[in-house]
């Protein structure tokens, strides 16, 4: 039986032959044409010059490279959405800062503005104010960007946009990866578009751009000789995997159609089934890339348990996934202060990730929408 995974990676089809070019010329390096290549296409695809962009080898690392921009050091505190993978937060640890984590809102998931505004309000009558907001489009919907922004100005702490999941999502009509002071993307393999590995870090200038490449290529001074001031990283993005970049972005809108039409594929019959809602956009003002569509299960109603649907479909050869665990829940980081209620924690009870992979057939889905049925039928 085929394996349908959940975001398995979607070619072009142009990848080889540009990775041909690249061996032709033999770019195989940290170095080369393309690297500037694929800065300069998803610098033209957010609008141009105003977003200089450094290619580097994951989201993570363009995440610790924000950080450091913003000068954050040993014992800072960065404000963190918890409702999100693990690397969001792992770099304000690389640094020795503390992370504060906030609860989510209901409607995008994402940083509550509410629980935002406590946060700092409380961290400054302790005695310190947060030096930086990561805030996250989570699965590709765009976070409340003018209340977060307005909280972001009120007290004049800046935003890392951590926009790994939502290329090509839009808050307003506007580009997700454009809001932030700084910006994240990643192309794992699991993202909309994929590198294999890789990241980019979108900067506003051009200063903030050299310096985030010069940490990333080991802070080698321009010297006759080898010349450290500073600490370094091996952070930037491989030349060949930049030549497969240049191809994915060139389908990036037609995946983002995709990934929609997926989500919309759902909800055409799973909204039908009792207790079921597949996650949506509050208002027109969020236009999703769905990079998951996610099933919302209400246990009072539904007929049957995220674990069982899960169980039901893995038998099958369907991949499904929870949530991601609220972070402030992890045992790696108890330590850390919250401000919230139980917004992120009921979301991870009661959803599910489904299969949205954008080259899945029409036969693949209509195979998981049977499959889907017959778990709920035979619950
Ligand atoms: C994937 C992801 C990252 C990290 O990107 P990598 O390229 O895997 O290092 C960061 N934040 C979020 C929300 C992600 O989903």
């Amino acid at each position: 039986m085929k394996k349908i995974w959940l975001s398995p990676p979607h070619l072009s089809g142009n990848e080889l032959q540009k990775i041909q070019e690249v061996f032709q010329e033999n770019w195989i390096a940290p170095v080369g044409p393309q690297i500037g290549e694929f800065e300069a296409r998803i610098s033209k695809f957010l609008g141009g010059s105003n977003y200089q962009v450094a290619a580097l080898n994951s989201g993570t690392s363009a995440l610790h490279l924000a950080l450091k921009l913003l000068n954050i050091e040993k014992g800072d505190i960065v404000l963190c959405q918890s409702l999100s993978f693990v690397a969001s937060v792992n770099p304000v640890l690389y640094l020795g800062a503390k992370p504060v984590f906030v609860d989510s809102e209901k409607e995008t998931y994402n940083l509550s503005p509410y629980f935002l505004e406590q946060a700092i309000k409380s961290q400054i009558e302790k005695g310190k104010k947060p030096k930086a907001i990561i805030a996250i489009h989570i699965y590709g919907m765009p976070y409340k960007v003018d209340e977060i922004q307005r909280i972001s100005n009120k007290y004049d702490i800046p935003v890392i946009e951590d926009a790994a999941e939502a290329m090509g999502s839009q808050f307003k009509n506007k580009l997700c990866g454009s809001f932030g002071d700084l910006a994240i993307f990643s192309f794992n393999g699991n993202k909309i578009i994929t590198t294999s590995a890789g990241g980019a870090l979108v900067c506003k200038n051009e200063i903030q751009k050299e310096k985030a490449i010069f940490w990333a290529t080991q802070s080698k001074e321009a010297a006759s000789f080898y010349l450290h001031k500073e600490i370094g990283f091996n952070y930037r993005m491989s030349n060949v995997l930049a030549a497969i970049g240049i191809s994915q972005i060139d389908v990036l809108k037609k995946r983002v159609e995709k990934k929609r039409e997926i989500q919309q594929f759902y909800s055409s019959f799973l909204n039908e089934v009792e207790g079921f809602k597949v996650y949506t956009a509050a208002s027109e003002d969020f236009y999703s890339n769905h990079w998951l569509t996610i099933l919302e299960i209400d246990p009072e109603k539904s007929p049957i348990s995220v674990i069982d649907l899960m169980k039901r479909l893995a038998e099958k050869n369907i991949e499904t996934r929870r949530i991601w665990k609220p972070l402030h829940t992890q045992p790696v980081f108890s330590e850390f202060d919250f401000y919230g209620e139980t917004i992120a924690e009921e979301i991870f009870e009661k959803g599910l990730c489904l299969p949205s992979g954008t080259a899945m057939t029409k036969a693949d889905l209509q195979f998981i929408k049977t499959e889907l049925l017959a778990a709920v039928k035979y619950a």
